[in-house]
């Protein structure tokens, strides 16, 4: 092997960052924004469990332990009326240079930022927010952003962020406080844009919000952080990411939209669910499972 080639081994290698499929009346394209790799898969994905146990998941499952990846993915939807974004990643705000490539994947899709008309955010944790603005400037020109009520007055009060959120909320007031006299506010069960409905998935964060699409004769569900490991959130939903503000919640929430999703057997994605992040819910023991889809989407 030549040098040259000994260099590009060392160098990233390429994957699919995009996905892209007709759905009804829409096109859905998941933008894999980026990644991060970690080593505690345990207690990262349940602080409320043993590391055996979990580590006797990941072996099930052919995952290594304790190594893991994080995926970030994000969502547009092009409705016949509207192009909606959801939760467009970390922006400015990336921790790695795995990770805040929104924009790449959009061009990639065949969008400009200034063809989207709605930025929906499900919450307000960093890497849902850091895209909206940068530097007090709306990063998608022409857009409105869209989001809970409830999330956006509980980060606005600022009361009893914990520890850990404290650079979440300086984010928050650097990114969103700013926008707040041009953003419009969501309850559960208002629709954002035609066919496009929010439901409560509060826990994760105070006002943290999912999203059903009906489109035509179909419909799927966006889980966005409902579901934070693709294995382990949804074997046992009891199981408490590091990352949820209110775990308890967060739990009775992640129950009852696999819950959901099972009953009407929808489609699923997820922002953290391995790219490209869709699949469908079975049940599975006292928990479920995630499958993810092969080309059940490519076909018409
Ligand atoms: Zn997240």
């Amino acid at each position: 092997m030549g040098r040259g080639q000994a260099k590009q081994m060392d160098q990233q290698v390429n994957r699919p960052t995009i996905y892209q499929f007709k759905f009804g009346e829409c096109v859905i394209t998941n933008i894999l924004e980026g990644y991060l790799h970690r080593d505690d898969l345990h207690p990262f994905v349940a602080t409320n469990a043993v590391a055996s146990e979990i580590e006797d998941l990941a072996r099930e499952y052919q995952l290594p332990f304790p190594a893991l990846e994080h995926n970030f993915v994000a969502t547009i939807i092009q409705t016949p009326e509207k192009l909606i974004v959801i939760d467009p990643g970390f922006g400015g705000a990336a921790p790695a240079p795995t990770t805040g490539w929104f924009e790449r994947g959009l061009t990639e899709a065949g969008y400009v930022l200034g063809d989207v008309d709605v930025v929906l955010i499900s919450h307000c944790h960093p890497d849902h927010i850091g895209n909206v603005a940068q530097n007090g400037k709306l990063t998608f020109p022409n857009a409105q952003v869209v989001i809970g009520r409830i999330e956006f007055d509980y980060w606005k009060r600022g009361e009893g962020v914990s520890k850990m959120r404290e650079p979440t909320l300086a984010l928050f007031q650097k990114v969103l406080l700013p926008l707040e006299d041009q953003m419009r506010f969501i309850e559960p069960d208002d629709e954002i844009v035609p066919g496009l409905t929010a439901v409560n998935a509060y826990g994760h964060s105070a006002g943290h919000l999912v999203f059903k699409l009906s489109t035509g004769d179909k419909e799927l569900i966006l889980l966005n952080d409902a579901t934070p490991h693709y294995v382990a959130s949804f074997a046992n939903p009891d199981w408490h990411f590091v990352m949820d503000d209110d775990a308890e919640m967060a739990a009775i929430s992640r129950r009852r939209v696999l819950e959901m999703a099972t009953i009407e057997n929808l489609p699923v994605i997820g922002f953290h669910i391995p790219f490209p992040a869709i699949g469908y819910v079975e049940r599975r023991g006292g928990g479920y499972e995630f499958r993810p889809a092969t080309y059940q989407f490519n076909l018409p």
